[in-house]
C-alpha cells in the first residue's frame, strides 16, 4: 500500500558496483528510495577514469547508469567523500541500509629498492593520467626514453602498452585528455617489455586485448619462440579460452618478421617477457632517476593458476628508463567503524553482508577484491541487491522505523561546508565537456580540474 514505509537505502561509490546495486534495488522493490554519495564531482568510477580511451564502446554501460540516476527514486550527491565529510555511522543513522562499493584507490607496491626513483609510475597513477582523473593530472611522466618496462601480465599492462605505442592519429579521436595527448606526441619510447613472474599459461590478460595489440599498426610483436615449447601439447585439455589465447601466442611467436605486411616497416615493438621478478630497480650514475631494473630469473613449481614462481639465482639486468608497475589495484579501509581485511584487501563479507555489521553491505572490487571485468561486477552486485532485498523481506531491517535519509545527511553536509553535486549538475559538465571535445573532433574533452568543475555549474 502506499503507506507502507519506504526503505532509504544508501549506496557509496558511483562506479559500476554502486549504479549496478541501484539499478537491482529499484527494479525489485517498487518503494525503495536509493541515495548514490561519490567522492568525486563526477560518477561512474573507472568507467570513466580507468576503461582504455580508446575502448569506447566498454563505456556505453554509463548509459544505463544514467537511466538509473535520472530514476525518481534515486539521487546523486557527488563531491562527499564518505569517511571524511560524513561517517559510515552517520549515513547508518540516516538509512536502514548502507551498501560500501567504494572500489580500490590505491595500488599493490613492488616492495624493492628504487621503487621510488623518477621514472617509476604505477599503473594506477599512469591510468589516471591519461583519463584524466583529478588527482593524476600533474603526473606528466617523463616518456625521452626510449624503452619502457611494464611490470604485469593483465589487461591493465595491455592498455598501457597500448597507449604507448598506438599511432596518435587512433588516439586523436578518442576522449584521452589534451594534456597526455601532448605528452604522447613528444614521447621517444619506442619499445615496449611487458614482463611477468609466471610463464605464457599464467598470463591474465585475455585474448581481445593481445589481439589488438598484436594488430597495432606499425608496431611489431618479439615473441620469443623457445618460451613456447611444448606448450601447444600443455593447453590441449585447457579450458578454451586459455587454449586460444596460447595458440595466438605460439603462432605469433613463430611468425617471421616482415610477414605481416603492416609490420615489416615497423618502428615501434614490443614483446613479452616471462619467469622475471623485479628485484630492483636500478639507478643512473647520478642517482636521479631509473636506468633499468634487475630481474631474477624464476622457474615455475606447480603446473596451471597456481604455479609459483621461485627464484633460480640467476639475475638479468634490463634497461629501461621507464617503469610501470601494474601488479594490481588495492582497496583501502574507509572508516575504522567498518571491518576491514588488510591482508586480502577486502571488506569481510558473506553474499555482500558485512560481517558482524547488519544493515552494512559492500559490492564490487572492495566486497571481491580488484580483479574482474564490469560483467563480474555486475552480476556480484546484483548478489549484494538481493541479499539487502531478502534482509527487508525477512524484517531483519526495521522499516517501521523511518530514516531521513538526505534530509539528515544534508544538514550535516552544509553545517561543514559540504555542497554536494546533483545528476543534474553532472548532466551541465558533461554538456561542457562534449561540446569542448567537438571543436577538436573528440567525443569529449574531460575537465581535471575539479574546482573548474565546481565553478561551471555555480558552486
Ligand atoms: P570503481 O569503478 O573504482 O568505483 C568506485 C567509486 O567509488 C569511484 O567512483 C570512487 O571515486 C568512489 N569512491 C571511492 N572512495 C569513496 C569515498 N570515500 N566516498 C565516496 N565515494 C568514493 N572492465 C571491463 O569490463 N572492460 C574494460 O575495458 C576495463 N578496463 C579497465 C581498465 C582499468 C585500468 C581498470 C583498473 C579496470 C578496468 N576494468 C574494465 C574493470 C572495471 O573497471 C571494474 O570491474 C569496475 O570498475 C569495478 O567497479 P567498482 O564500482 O567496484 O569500483
Amino acid at each position: 500500500s502506499s503507506r507502507a514505509p519506504a526503505p532509504r537505502v544508501c549506496v557509496v561509490g558511483s562506479g559500476p558496483a554502486g549504479f549496478y546495486t541501484a539499478q537491482h534495488l529499484l527494479k525489485h522493490h517498487d518503494l525503495a528510495q536509493v541515495d548514490i554519495y561519490e567522492k568525486l564531482p563526477v560518477p561512474f568510477g573507472l568507467v570513466r577514469f580507468g576503461v582504455a580511451p580508446d575502448h569506447p564502446e566498454v563505456k556505453n554501460v554509463i548509459n544505463t547508469f544514467t537511466q538509473t540516476a535520472r530514476s525518481e527514486r534515486c539521487a546523486y550527491y557527488g563531491n562527499v567523500a564518505v569517511g571524511r565529510d560524513v561517517t559510515v555511522g552517520e549515513l547508518r543513522q540516516a538509512y536502514h541500509a548502507v551498501v560500501l562499493s567504494y572500489g580500490a584507490e590505491d595500488n599493490r607496491i613492488l616492495g624493492i629498492p628504487g621503487e621510488n626513483l623518477p621514472g617509476v609510475y604505477s599503473a594506477r597513477a599512469f591510468v589516471g593520467w591519461y583519463n584524466g582523473l583529478p588527482e593524476n593530472r600533474d603526473l606528466n611522466p617523463d616518456l625521452s626514453c626510449e624503452t619502457a618496462l611494464i611490470l604485469g601480465h593483465g589487461n591493465v599492462a595491455l592498455d598501457i602498452a597500448r597507449i604507448l605505442l598506438s599511432p596518435l592519429d587512433l588516439l586523436r579521436k578518442t576522449d584521452i585528455t589534451d594534456c597526455s595527448l601532448a605528452a604522447l606526441a613528444c614521447s621517444k619510447v619506442k619499445r615496449v617489455w611487458l614482463a611477468g613472474r609466471r610463464g605464457p599459461l599464467q598470463v591474465a590478460f585475455t585474448i581481445k586485448e593481445l589481439r589488438e595489440m598484436i594488430n597495432l599498426p606499425g608496431t611489431q610483436p618479439v615473441l620469443n619462440p623457445a618460451d613456447f615449447t611444448g606448450l601447444e601439447n600443455a593447453v590441449k585439455d585447457a579450458p578454451r579460452p586459455r587454449k586460444r589465447l596460447t595458440e595466438l601466442m605460439i603462432k605469433t611467436a613463430l611468425q617471421k618478421p616482415g610477414e605481416v605486411a603492416a609490420q615489416a616497416a615497423a618502428a615501434r615493438q614490443w614483446g613479452l617477457k616471462f619467469q622475471r621478478s623485479p628485484q630492483e630497480v636500478l639507478p643512473t650514475a647520478d642517482g636521479r632517476r631509473a636506468r633499468g631494473v634487475r630481474m631474477a630469473l624464476t622457474r615455475l613449481e606447480g603446473s596451471g593458476e597456481s604455479a609459483k614462481a621461485i627464484p633460480t639465482g640467476d639475475v638479468e639486468e634490463l634497461e629501461c628508463g621507464l617503469v610501470l608497475s601494474s601488479i594490481g589495484y588495492r582497496s583501502l579501509p574507509l572508516d575504522p567503524a567498518v571491518p576491514f581485511d588488510t591482508q586480502r584487501g577486502i571488506i569481510p563479507n558473506s553474499m555482500g553482508r558485512v560481517e558482524g555489521a547488519p544493515g552494512l553491505y559492500c559490492s564490487g572490487w572492495v566486497k571481491r577484491g580488484p580483479t574482474g571485468v564490469i560483467i563480474t561486477t555486475m552480476n556480484d552486485s546484483f548478489d549484494t541487491a538481493q541479499s539487502v532485498l531478502e534482509d527487508l523481506r525477512g524484517g531483519m531491517l526495521d522499516v517501521s522505523v523511518s530514516r531521513e535519509g538526505f534530509g539528515a545527511v544534508g544538514s550535516i553536509l552544509r553545517s561543514r561546508g559540504v555542497r554536494p553535486v546533483s545528476f543534474s549538475d553532472w548532466e551541465k559538465i558533461d554538456a561542457a565537456e562534449v561540446a569542448r571535445g567537438k571543436a577538436a573532433g573528440k567525443p569529449r574533452e574531460k575537465i581535471v580540474d575539479p574546482q573548474e568543475m565546481l565553478q561551471l555549474i555555480g558552486h
